[in-house]
């Protein structure tokens, strides 16, 4: 048996069920959102009290709050190696962060097919005077890794952004051959790291990525903060993520109206008060990640993911796949049931064994099409992290078992595929 790596708030709940019954719940969505780890949640209690507005206050909490939010974004560049040049920016999430670079990078954007459309519809739009090509993605990763080769060949680009672990299959590219080859074609690398940081950590030195980004509630903090790490200079030459207080230096009125000097970033992208308690929290998570050991973390996840992908094949179910050359994936693993639609699939689970997992096409339409799943239809996603054991593995398969043996005991529509985060 595989307990649980470290606890996490919420272990124990108990829910009910249809016809009256209660069980433990399950959660095996953590690829959407991790539950906190306890030690966040009690780090964020006892912060709360030094509650005062960071960077403008002159009182002593002020000063307070003000120091452990610039010891949170020490903590955060620290975990992710960031280099000397490179910059710590607090946003809300993953898509935040990837807007905000989308608002800095100087020219056209190479994309995969497999992104989530974070990774994907942020260098779609239409402020951006660049192009964002998107190039399909092959059966191998060798093959793609050519294809994207070739593409930043044919026409010059600023920025290769791939996702450092997809969120549908788990897999994960080798990020430091495709910095190398970014960067033999005169472009740079960003990463996607919302799946692949709370698994296996990030290391921007290590890999030669130029620009990482990823979310807090992913990485076992709450919601509401993530973080954009990476190169200064296009983040000092671009227009403020978010004008206003905080991401200015001076403000002068002239004849014609107002004249700014924007401040360096972070403070340029960071307007307004920002998420303090957000900030903390994650730091503490990453604390929390860097102490128990990534490697840990990770042959967690591996026994978990074996005895998951193994079951599941046992009972003729085959996770889906993007690359047949890819290493071993992350805790993220997708399938269908045969003769269940996912959402009833999804629905039952959480109705009559109180498991949570996803459903639908987990905003990676393009993928999902690509993996041949009909429009309309989706995938079930079951999704592992600290806070998982084998038990909720066994508890999962147990009850594909009785769907797969005797169908369910309620009925369930067929409608699903709706995309959330
Ligand atoms: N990228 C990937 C690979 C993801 O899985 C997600 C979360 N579903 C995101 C980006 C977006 O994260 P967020 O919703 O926190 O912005």
């Amino acid at each position: 048996a595989v307990p649980p790596l470290l606890p996490t708030v919420g272990a124990g709940w108990v829910v009910p069920l249809v016809g009256g019954r209660q069980a433990r719940s399950v959660h095996l969505d953590v690829a959407a959102s991790a539950p906190a780890l306890q030690r966040v949640a009690d780090h964020v209690a006892a912060a709360l009290p030094a509650y005062a507005s960071v960077h403008r206050g002159a009182g002593y909490l002020s000063q307070l709050s003000t120091a452990l939010y610039e010891q949170a974004r020490q903590t955060v560049g620290a975990f992710v190696s960031a280099r000397a040049d490179d910059v710590v920016v607090f946003t809300r999430n993953t898509t935040d962060a990837l807007n905000l670079l989308a608002g800095a990078v100087p020219g056209d954007v190479v994309v995969l097919d497999v992104e989530h459309h974070a990774n994907l519809l942020p260098w779609r739009s239409p402020r951006r005077p660049y192009g964002a090509r998107v190039v399909r993605s092959a059966s191998t990763l060798a093959a793609t890794e050519a294809l994207l080769a070739a593409e930043l060949a044919r026409e010059p680009a600023a920025l290769l952004a791939v996702t450092g672990a997809s969120n549908v299959t788990g897999e994960v590219p080798d990020l430091r051959r495709l910095a190398d080859l970014a960067h033999a074609a005169g472009a740079r690398l960003a990463v996607d790291a919302a799946q692949l940081l709370p698994h296996r950590g990030f290391d921007l030195t290590a890999t030669g990525a130029d620009y990482v980004a990823f979310s807090g509630h992913k990485v076992y903090a709450p919601y509401g903060v993530g973080a954009l790490v990476g190169r200064r200079d296009w983040l000092d030459a671009a227009e403020p993520h978010l004008a206003g207080g905080g991401a200015v230096r001076e403000v002068t009125m002239t004849d014609g109206g107002a004249s700014t000097t924007w401040a360096r970033s972070p403070e340029r992208h960071e307007g307004g008060t920002p998420a303090v308690l957000g900030a903390l929290a994650l730091a503490e998570a990453l604390r929390a990640l860097a102490e128990t050991g990534v490697d840990r973390v990770r042959a967690h996840e591996a026994a978990l993911r074996a005895r998951l992908v193994g079951g599941l094949r046992e009972r003729g179910v085959e996770p889906v796949r993007i690359w047949s050359d890819a290493p071993d994936a992350v805790g993220v693993v997708s399938f269908a049931v045969p003769g269940w639609r996912s959402a009833q699939v999804a629905a039952y689970l959480s109705a009559e064994h109180g498991i949570g997992v996803r459903d639908g096409r987990f905003c990676a339409h393009p993928l999902l099409a690509r993996l041949g799943v009909a429009a309309g239809d989706g995938l079930v996603r079951a999704s592992l992290g600290v806070g998982s054991s084998s038990a909720d593995v066994d508890r999962l398969l147990g009850a594909l078992d009785q769907l797969l043996a005797d169908g369910p005991r309620w009925t369930y529509a067929a409608d699903g595929g709706s995309c959330r985060p």
